[in-house]
């Protein structure tokens, strides 16, 4: 083949998955295999691993899914999910924080896929979309391969506080020139930084949008990510400013990227739903409609597999009680990994983003690939992001938390 030929369509042209985060796993991978495991440290997966550095995969959730019949197994599931599926999303997303509103779910492949129908069904070819400047890279894959932009806005004000203002003036020129704002939140326990907006945040931040709603030509959609909603906290403390998405104008649609990939452990089964909150009959019947078209026009149906899963622990409150009791300990586990983390940091002087729970802490830096490589000498492998580097903590076992912190303030020297 001649070098410059090419077959593909022009949106297409140039496009190269060069993923930042299997590719310093890989370079982990490569250490492991020179040094071995146990000299190395891999902080570069975003999944619970033990202190063997195993997967963690509930034994509640594994005994479920093996349990379910061949034929839950196989078979498809219907376009938009089980109906029994989308009652357990919205019970395991709100628990007694339902908002009063019109409440629908559709079961999209993972939190990934509402995120993806949510940019292709509520914002114009073109649009602008916005999120924070630390942000999970897929947000700007899903814009970009739809043909969208994505803009950010700083996240943290003076106070490392939620920079509601920021988002005020970067909304207001997006939608000085359209008539469609797409916000994208991932909140509690962000990747990549660990933050949680607070319930103040989160009341400055309605009130933000209510302020643009008043302008009536205008449709504002605010998707908040939860994929870590399970690991932000006490299970009803986090989930507590949800009821702040009660009434809101009719203009306003909130939308919930619901994932069990964390929170239940099943990372690969590709489960999770997109859930609108709504005043309006017609808004929420229209989200049903179009959004199950949208699954129908890309992939299809999801896994019925790991929504039969989730509705079978749903409504058995048993298995319920110890599903949520076997996660606990991973939550804590999680806890300890961090603060055992941080209480080095503070002491050798390392600065992080303000962490508050979750999977994820980073450090700001300027030149994230030159602390990156200096690290991968030391045989500590993180990720380099474009504002710092990210360290998934939740994969680190025990023993070799002690001495990170110390290694990265070298590095940053
Ligand atoms: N949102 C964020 C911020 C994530 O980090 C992830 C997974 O890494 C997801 C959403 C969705 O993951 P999945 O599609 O596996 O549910």
């Amino acid at each position: 083949m001649e070098q410059n030929m090419s077959m593909v369509a022009s949106h297409s042209t140039g496009k190269i998955a060069t993923d930042k985060i299997f590719g310093a796993n890989q370079l982990a991978l490569e250490a492991i295999q020179k040094f071995g495991r146990e000299n190395v440290t891999n902080a570069t997966i975003g999944a619970i691993l033990d202190d063997n550095e195993a997967l963690v995969v509930l034994p509640t959730v594994e005994k479920v899914l093996r349990s379910l019949p061949a034929a839950e197994l196989a078979a498809y599931a219907p376009i938009a999910g089980l109906a029994d599926y989308h009652e357990a999303a919205i019970e395991l997303t709100f628990l007694d924080n339902k908002p009063e509103a019109y409440i629908k779910a559709i079961a999209t492949p993972g939190g990934s896929g509402a995120i993806r129908n949510t940019i292709w069904t509520y914002s114009e070819v073109g649009d602008t979309i916005l999120t924070t400047d630390w942000f999970w890279g897929p947000y700007r894959t899903m814009c970009e391969e739809n043909l969208r932009k994505l803009a950010t806005f700083d996240f943290f004000n003076a106070s490392e506080g939620f920079n509601v203002q920021g988002l005020e003036i970067k909304a207001k020129e997006v939608l000085s020139k359209q008539q469609s704002l797409v916000v994208l939140l991932n909140t509690p326990a962000h990747n990549p930084t660990g933050f949680s907006l607070s319930n103040t945040e989160w009341a400055k931040t309605i009130e933000l949008f209510k302020e643009l709603a008043t302008d009536k030509s205008k449709k504002l959609i605010l998707f908040v990510d939860v994929a870590y909603l399970d690991y932000a906290g006490e299970k009803h403390a986090v989930r507590s400013f949800m009821r702040q998405f009660s009434g809101l104008p009719e203009n306003i649609l909130v939308i919930i990227g619901f994932s069990a990939s964390k929170g239940f452990t099943i990372y690969g089964q590709r489960t999770g739903a997109m859930i609108a909150v709504t005043s309006s009959k017609a808004v929420a019947e229209e989200f049903s409609n179009t959004n199950t078209l949208a699954c129908r026009g890309t992939w299809s149906n999801c896994t019925r597999a790991g929504q039969r899963l989730l509705s079978n622990i749903c409504r058995d409150q048993e298995l319920h009680a110890q599903v949520d009791a076997e996660r606990e300990l991973w939550r804590g586990k999680i806890e300890a990994r961090a603060a055992a983390f941080m209480a080095e940091a503070s002491a050798v002087g390392l600065k992080t983003v303000p962490y508050k729970a979750g999977f994820f802490i980073s450090i700001p830096t300027a030149d994230p690939d030159a602390v990156v490589g200096k690290l991968n000498e030391k045989r500590l492998f993180a990720v380099a992001l474009a504002k710092g580097v990210r360290l998934a903590i939740c994969s680190i076992p025990d023993q070799k938390v002690a001495g990170m912190a110390a290694k990265i303030a070298d590095a940053l020297k």
